[in-house]
């Protein structure tokens, strides 16, 4: 029984990918004794913070890292560090500072809602967000026009949230960043690649530490090493109200050092998806084929789709039958409309699986 049952809470078999509603990810062995030690010392945390930076640097290759409690915190940790520069006074008037170069301009089909809006991080880092184009279509000219001595920073969204198509590039928004000479701000949260955006000529590129890298709740933000300096000073203002702990430092680190030697899970996600085809494509009504993740990640689903005529229960009667009860599963429900439901297998064990196939079986 895990401590969650233990208080009353159904077991949880997650079908559906590093999703914050259901606590991201879970630790391996060598993340839970990371933090585990961690906790049982004390260190200097300024030191900790440099230190630990500058590791994950080497690792990745960029010029410096900040750590912070979550990617969202560093949405609102970077824009402020654009805002603030490493100006002290200015750093503890945050967020009600009165610089009018506050503007952060983004397109329109990235002020995606993640769980939380977008706007709100950015607001909170004291930026202003200034939304350019529509939302299914904008133009080089709408950012470009956009910018004024006013603005602090451009913001790029990499994320399966935003809308994909009619969107610029992240090659132009970078190509338009230097021509101006304003700092590009990268969300990539969910990416797996922690080079690519940086290497690209992104000056501040922000990853979650729980989702692709399964460490504990906490986040990085990697740059140069002048905004990544201006990023840390935040926590002597608004950063100290998204703290991270010594535990969560290390966890991190250990997370990102096991994500190196990793290899892919390609192999897994594909059994399971091979294994669930097998064990119910025979069953009339339901069809289930592989898809890969919509931003192109490495990600391979079991896509499930529902035959409401043959079946006479649709994708919404499955999901909620799948989350009743003990085990609850929880799949991905983006697509449920069209009577699709996505089958996410990084955090499912194959004894997980079994009882997902066994559950459907008796639907
Ligand atoms: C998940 C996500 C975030 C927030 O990450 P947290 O670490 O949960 O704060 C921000 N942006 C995007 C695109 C995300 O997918």
């Amino acid at each position: 029984m895990n401590v969650y049952e233990k208080i009353g809470l159904p077991k949880v078999i997650n079908c559906s990918g590093k999703m914050t509603k259901l606590g991201v990810s879970t630790l391996s062995e060598s993340v839970k004794e990371a933090i585990s030690n961690a906790g049982s010392h004390y260190v200097v945390i300024d030191d900790l913070l440099d230190t630990v930076g500058n590791e994950i640097a080497k690792i990745i290759h960029c010029e410096d890292i900040c750590v912070t409690a979550s990617a969202s915190s560093g949405i609102v940790i970077a824009v402020a560090a654009t805002i603030t520069g490493d100006h002290l006074s200015l750093i503890e008037s945050m967020p009600n500072h009165n610089q009018k170069k506050k503007e952060v301009i983004l397109q329109k089909g990235h002020a995606v809602n993640y769980g939380a809006p977008m706007e709100t991080m950015i607001n909170i880092g004291g930026g202003t967000p200034v939304l350019v184009g529509q939302s299914n279509k904008v133009e080089r000219e709408h950012i470009e026009q956009a910018i004024t001595e006013d603005t602090c920073a451009l913001l790029y969204v990499k994320s399966h949230h935003a809308v994909q198509k009619g969107m610029q590039s992240i090659e132009t928004m970078i190509d338009i960043a230097r021509n101006h000479k304003i700092p590009l701000i990268v969300d990539a949260a969910a990416e797996e690649d922690l080079e690519k955006y940086y290497n690209m000529g992104a000056d501040l590129v922000i990853y979650s530490g729980a989702k692709a890298l399964a460490g504990p709740a906490s986040g990085f933000i990697a740059g140069r090493q002048s905004l990544i300096k201006s990023c840390k000073k935040q926590y002597k203002g608004i950063g100290r109200a998204m703290k991270v702990g010594k535990e969560n430092m290390m966890g991190l680190y250990q997370a990102i050092l096991d994500y190196q030697e990793k290899n892919s899970t390609k192999d897994h996600q594909m059994y399971c998806v091979e294994t669930m085809m097998k064990e119910l494509n025979d069953i009339e009504g339901i069809n289930i084929k592989l898809v890969q993740d919509e931003a192109g990640r490495e990600i391979f689903r079991a896509q499930l789709k529902i035959d409401e005529k043959i079946f006479n229960k649709n994708a919404y009667d499955l999901g909620d039958y799948l989350k009743q009860g003990n085990p609850s599963i929880y799949t991905r429900e983006h697509y449920i409309n069209l009577g699709i439901l996505n089958f996410d297998f990084r955090s499912v064990t194959t004894n997980e699986l079994q009882q997902v196939i066994m559950k459907i079986k008796d639907f």
